[in-house]
């Protein structure tokens, strides 16, 4: 099952974050600081990180840089949510090592889709990663794509 890591200072978002995402079946463990956060990243080994920009103590920035400085997490897919809606803001984070940007208040479908995106390409990598896999992956793929057409 797939597991993610909310990282969220305020425990309204995060209450909401998790019902969103334990009615599409995944798996969901909290962190409500940045510090927490990296703490859970060992702890809990989650498939993918849902990282609030604005947090106490370290900042989403500051806890998306300790990951890609950490050889374990480096490819851990993180996606940033956050309240500034500022222009420029969507660049500044994704240059800043997040994989994916939604801004606030979250649209449950953009959630999702987000989500699946981030764990298609992780998977896509690790396919390419070993080789032997490579085949499989692709007739996943297509299979998938088959069932799509039909809806
Ligand atoms: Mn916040």
């Amino acid at each position: 099952m797939t597991k993610i890591l909310i990282a969220e200072d305020n425990a309204i978002n995060r209450e909401l974050f998790r019902e969103l995402l334990e009615a599409r079946g995944y798996t969901v463990v909290e962190a409500c600081d940045g510090p927490e956060a990296l703490r859970m990243l060992e702890q809990s080994q989650p498939d993918i990180l849902l990282l609030d920009i604005g947090m106490p103590v370290l900042d989403g920035f500051a806890v998306v840089r300790a990951i890609r400085e950490n050889p374990s997490l480096a490819a851990l897919p993180v996606l940033a949510v956050t309240a500034y809606a500022m222009q420029g803001d969507r660049e500044r984070v994704l240059n800043s090592g997040f994989d994916g940007y939604l801004s606030k208040p979250i649209n449950a479908k953009s959630l999702a889709e987000e989500l699946e995106r981030l764990l298609n390409e992780r998977d896509d990598r690790n396919a390419a990663a070993k080789p032997s896999e490579t085949e499989a992956n692709r007739e996943k793929q297509a299979a998938k794509a088959a069932g799509n057409d039909r809806h």
